[in-house]
């Protein structure tokens, strides 16, 4: 049967989460229009990281391949104590993660990931991608949607069956359409750079590096398919802006860790720039579904990076949007099942998220204790306790 345009889907934002779902959606026949606000899709950003859960869902969509082209996958997680420099534990990663989880534990770099995306959604039948096209705000009735974008030519409207809010931390269809409560500033400042990894020391090449000390947290790992190493600090301190990459003062980073030690001083100092970006994060307890308007990915559960996790979130709520829509064309139930399906295990990570907040910045006694235990639990027990995390699979078929 032909497709009316009331059946068109709109995603407003080609992040992540928007294009997984728009290639999802695509593979089931449903047409869909993506909402994007940038004029073009830069590769902004540096590092994420992508564990075996959502592997499982671009093998699915016959991205995997692609993907780890693009990417790393390292050997171990080092846990490094900032108070001795000394390793806390190992985490293996590598082979033992991709035979424990059935699909591998990656890290790359944002750009290069949305790329792959971008290709593969260019490729599908039935997505309209549309630049420089801002979502400004929505109505709907009964059986439709409309909604009110803004372009070069001005502001437009668009008649749809549901829009899904895919536009990130700082949705616009959260706050304006559905006025729920935003995400908010969490404290915490991302200090981050992508350098050659010719400048990085060869031990730490190969592997991610996660270096705990008091109210600050460092994280590292090769990306760009190891031709680059991205380098992100992390630190409790209350710096607010609504951007992706101001320019930040890198010596008074560096001063920031002066007491911490000379490996990990080192490879802060590697960089000449870093980009600072200011975390945010949401309660949990929001709906993110009210009759055709939907939230996912960071719109929907924006959340602490502590868990690595943000990405990984996005692309298993795509699979299960793309799913819920397919079972049936009453959009209402489809996006309320979708929501049914998701809410309780992104909160579960948004927890998660937030705990390691806690551990991973203590001092004085409370670190002694955190690495004592970290220790005697040991790298294949630490993980392990990931498995309801990392062991996610989609659902068999469609
Ligand atoms: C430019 C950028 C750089 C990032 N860099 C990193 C990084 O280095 N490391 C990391 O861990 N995470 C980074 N993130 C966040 C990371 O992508 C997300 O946490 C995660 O992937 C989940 O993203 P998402 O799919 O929910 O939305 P995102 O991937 O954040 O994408 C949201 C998209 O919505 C678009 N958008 C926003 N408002 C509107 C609107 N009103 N109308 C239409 N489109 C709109 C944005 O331009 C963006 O393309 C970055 C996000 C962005 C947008």
């Amino acid at each position: 049967m032909a497709s009316t345009p009331q059946d068109t889907l709109f995603i407003a934002g080609a992040g992540i989460g928007g294009l997984t779902a728009a290639i999802a959606l695509s593979r089931r026949a449903r047409p869909v229009t993506v909402l994007e606000a940038a004029p073009a899709l830069d590769p902004i950003g540096s590092g994420l990281q992508l564990s075996p859960n959502a592997i499982h869902v671009l093998r699915g969509l016959g991205l995997e391949e692609a993907v780890r082209r693009q990417a790393v996958a390292p050997e171990a997680i080092r846990v490094m104590s900032a108070r001795t420099g000394k390793p806390i534990a190992e985490i293996p990663l590598g082979q033992t993660a991709e035979t424990r989880y059935g699909a591998p534990y990656l890290v790359i770099h944002r750009g290069d990931l949305q790329q792959v995306l971008l290709n593969a959604a260019r490729a599908s039948a039935g997505i309209d991608l549309r630049l420089c096209t801002r979502v400004r705000d929505a109505r709907q009735s009964a059986d439709a949607v409309q909604v009110e974008v803004e372009t070069d030519a001005g502001i437009d409207h668009l008649s749809g069956g549901a829009l899904i809010g895919a536009d990130g931390v700082w949705s616009n269809v959260r706050r304006r359409v559905m006025d729920l409560r935003q995400a908010v500033f969490s404290g915490r400042t991302a200090y981050r750079a992508v350098i050659p990894i010719e400048a990085v020391p060869a031990a730490w090449r190969e592997a991610t590096g996660l270096w705990l000390g008091p109210r600050a947290h460092v994280v590292h790992y090769p990306v760009s398919a190891g031709r680059e190493f991205n380098i992100v600090a992390l630190v409790a301190e209350d710096w607010q802006e609504e951007s992706w990459s101001t320019p930040a003062d890198t010596a008074a980073l560096l001063a920031r860790f002066a007491s911490w030690p000379a490996e990990c001083r080192d490879l802060l100092a590697l960089p000449n720039r870093y980009l600072k970006w200011a975390l945010c994060g949401m309660d949990p307890g929001t709906s993110w579904v009210n009759g055709r308007f939907a939230l996912l990915g960071d719109a929907a559960h924006a959340m602490l990076p502590f868990a690595a996790q943000g990405a990984g979130m996005s692309i298993e709520d795509a699979d299960a949007l793309a799913r819920a829509i397919d079972t049936t064309d009453h959009l209402p139930n489809a996006l309320a099942r979708y929501q049914a399906t998701r809410q309780d295990r992104a909160e579960s990570v948004l927890r998660l998220a937030r705990s390691n907040d806690r551990v991973y910045h203590m001092a004085g006694p409370l670190a002694l204790a955190r690495d004592t235990v970290m220790k005697g639990l040991g790298g294949e027990r630490l993980l392990a306790r990931l498995d309801w995390l990392y062991g996610w699979r989609p659902p068999e078929g469609r």
